[in-house]
């Protein structure tokens, strides 16, 4: 009789494809996805660690499942992901009702873990060994599905002073071309139309294996039949070099949009981050891209608070902020993670001057976020259906090439997956519109 299984994914995109894959790799063992909590025979937490705040809401949702467990002979606790290869046994000593603890280098080994759980033998395997078998696994794709994430490497070289992700996914792995070529052809054959491109630091995809380029990486995907969006997350700035700007001029599915993080707009508190770039330089590849693609939208990343951060460093990011004038942005209070450099870094900022930067940070990014949206009203958008709208069920909502999120009434008497839209009115995030007005 199959199972149920219940994924809970936290942090990024990363994690969201790692879930899709993980499913699918329990499909093959007989689980299927459960509705609930309440439904399922193993809930499964994919977890993250980039912050403080990700560890306190995994402990704490650990915390209820030890009564969910109780409830019934036989469930299964597992948990996976950035921060279980952050914790390994330590998790499961401060949690002993949970079965299985698998890194990030050790999904595959994940069906073979549960056996033994299932026999009673709690089992942690957190080793980094390189393997990324579990890439064969294709991730599961609700039916419908328009946009899908491909995995190309996994994990990142730069060791930037803020980041756990090179102490928790290890050093850059790329995966071999034919298979993302492969995936992508398949994704299209099942109705896919816009791809999304994942890795810590895309740029720098295949140069230890001696693989073909990122850029032409992208020239062979943007060729394969059926795909008419293709996107890419994440760019590192140093690493972005001229070939790929220039992509945004040569290839039409290549969409104007790119998420370019910048961290911060003080070339002192780069240099302390060990970025690798200065805001010049950061700057003249956004004009760069801009020439390659006129119109094309960007966002960005920013960490406030970095220890020794200054007023007049804060300043310097807010004047980036002005010069960019960004999409979004994803901006956070820095948060010191186990083994990094700048979790021993002198100067920390008190919680209350960068509590209150980070306000205004958002004030300003949400300004910007405005009038980026209100210069879409009176325009006509090609929207890629993702579903229906959430605010009304007879609505339709879906993305711009610029990324922006668009809810619509369709027009009856058409459909398909790409729409093309009138933009009626403009929110603090999102679109509103009627097709073929
Ligand atoms: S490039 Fe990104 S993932 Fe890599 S260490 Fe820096 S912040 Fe972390």
């Amino acid at each position: 009789m199959s199972r149920r299984v219940y994924i809970e994914t936290y942090g990024c995109q990363m994690n969201e494809v790692d879930s899709a894959r993980i499913l699918s790799l329990l499909q093959g063992e007989d689980f299927r996805p459960a509705d609930s909590i309440a439904d399922a025979d193993l809930v499964l937490l994919n977890t993250c660690s980039i912050r403080e705040k990700a560890d306190q809401k995994v402990h704490s949702k650990l915390g209820e499942l030890r009564a969910w467990k109780r409830a019934r002979n036989g469930r299964v606790v597992a948990v996976g992901g950035c921060l279980a290869q952050q914790e390994g046994s330590r998790l499961s000593a401060r949690a002993p009702h949970v079965d299985v603890v698998f890194g990030t280098h050790n999904i595959a080994r994940l069906p073979g873990l549960l056996r033994e759980a299932e026999s009673g033998k709690n089992r942690v395997e957190v080793d980094f060994t390189g393997d990324t078998s579990h890439w064969d696994v294709l991730p599961y794709l609700p039916g419908g599905a328009t946009s899908a994430m491909v995995t190309i490497m996994q994990g990142c070289d730069n060791h930037c002073a803020y980041c756990i992700v090179p102490h928790v996914r290890g050093g850059e792995i790329s995966r071999r071309s034919p298979e993302i070529v492969s995936e992508v052809g398949d994704l299209a054959d099942r109705g896919v139309r816009e791809i999304v491109l994942l890795g810590q630091n895309v740029n720098s995809y295949g140069r230890k294996e001696g693989e073909i380029s990122f850029p032409e990486l992208l020239r062979r995907i943007s060729r394969i039949p059926g795909i008419a969006r293709l996107r890419f997350i994440t760019s590192h700035p140093r690493d972005l070099g001229p070939e790929t700007i220039g992509l945004f001029g040569e290839i039409e599915t290549l969409c104007p949009h790119i998420h370019l993080p910048i961290q911060s707009g003080s070339d002192r508190i780069l240099a302390a981050m060990g970025r690798g770039y200065t805001r010049g330089e950061y700057l003249r590849k956004i004009a760069a891209l801009r020439d390659a693609r006129p119109g094309i939208a960007f966002s960005s990343d920013f960490i406030v608070g970095f220890p020794g951060e200054t007023e007049e460093d804060f300043e310097e990011t807010l004047a980036v902020m002005e010069e960019v004038r960004y999409d979004s942005a994803f901006s956070f209070r820095f948060s010191p993670r186990p083994a990094t450099r700048a979790a021993s870094m002198a100067g920390a900022v008190h919680a209350e001057i960068s509590g209150e930067r980070l306000s205004r940070l958002q004030a300003l990014q949400e300004k910007h976020t405005g009038e980026r949206l209100a210069a879409c009203v009176g325009r006509e958008m090609e929207v890629l259906v993702e579903g229906k709208s959430a605010r009304n069920p007879a609505h339709l909502c879906g993305r711009t090439p610029c990324h922006k999120v668009v809810n619509f009434s369709p027009d009856p008497a058409r459909d398909g997956q790409i729409r093309r839209v009138l933009v009626r009115s403009a929110g603090a995030h999102s679109l509103s519109g009627a097709e073929g007005a």
